[in-house]
């Protein structure tokens, strides 16, 4: 996959049925008659929510279906699990793995996010995969080194071709809920040592391809400076996200 601008919504585990069923078509609607960028817009919506905003999202050409999670077990008794065949068979295109709040409250491995990408990937599931260090960790001055283990942790076992599936999200913990952005200049910063690294292992060619997105307290008034940065493609959108006309004028913001 050649690098791409690709703007992706989080819903978290908010909004009802009916709720999310306003959200997403409002958000289908105004991309229909506003956006004319290159933007993908990737809706991660609550797994109950799937097969209905597939159908909204019909045959558009810029919004595309995302879950927020998967399993790392192909299938059998796993009471409660979704795996990733489920999630091919509803029409998903991308998934989110690896997301800091699935490493904390649920205790998510790297090994367990490997075998989550894995799967993702063998059912041409895109993974949309989390990095990213928390405040303690960015003045110890070892973010840069985290992002690279994180990466080099579960997403270097795989050959070439599989990781180009794959959308790197950037997500500051610090970032993430409180309001508080990333500088556009630590955001551009880290983005490159994420670039590089992907270059070290798989030369630059694949890593001038991969999407780099930053995520963190992303809204219509910085997402312009943010994404106007060489090696930020794009953002994964939390709060923003839950107002359809905020989300839109993010992705406007290429
Ligand atoms: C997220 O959780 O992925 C996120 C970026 O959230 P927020 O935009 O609310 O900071």
């Amino acid at each position: 996959m050649a690098r791409q601008h690709v703007v992706a919504a989080n819903w978290k585990m908010n909004k009802t049925l009916e709720e999310g069923l306003k959200l997403a078509s409002e958000v289908i609607n105004i991309a229909k008659a506003e956006v004319n960028n290159d933007a993908k817009i990737v809706l991660n919506v609550p797994f109950p929510y799937l097969t209905v905003v597939k159908s909204l999202i019909g045959d558009s050409n810029n919004v595309f279906l995302g879950a927020q999670n998967v399993s790392n077990k192909e299938s059998g008794a796993y009471t409660g699990e979704v795996s990733a065949a489920m999630l091919a068979s509803v029409g998903v295109q991308y998934v989110i793995i690896g997301h800091s709040e699935r490493r904390e409250y649920f205790a998510e491995s790297a090994e367990t996010l490997a075998e989550k990408v894995d799967l993702a990937l063998k059912n041409n599931i895109n993974p949309i995969f989390c990095i990213g260090e928390t405040l303690k960790q960015r003045e110890e001055g070892i973010h840069f080194d985290l992002v690279k283990q994180q990466l080099t942790d579960s997403l270097f076992h795989l050959a070439e071709p599989a990781f180009r599936k794959v959308v790197i999200a950037y997500e500051p913990i610090w970032a993430i809920g409180t309001g508080v952005t990333a500088s556009t200049e630590q955001a551009q910063e880290i983005h490159e040592v994420i670039r590089e690294h992907i270059a070290s292992k798989y030369g630059k060619s694949v890593a001038d391809d991969t999407t780099i997105q930053y995520g963190g307290s992303c809204k219509p008034s910085n997402a312009k400076e943010l994404f106007a940065s060489k090696d930020i493609d794009g953002g994964l959108i939390g709060g923003a996200s839950l107002v359809a006309r905020d989300f839109i004028d993010i992705v406007k913001a290429f």
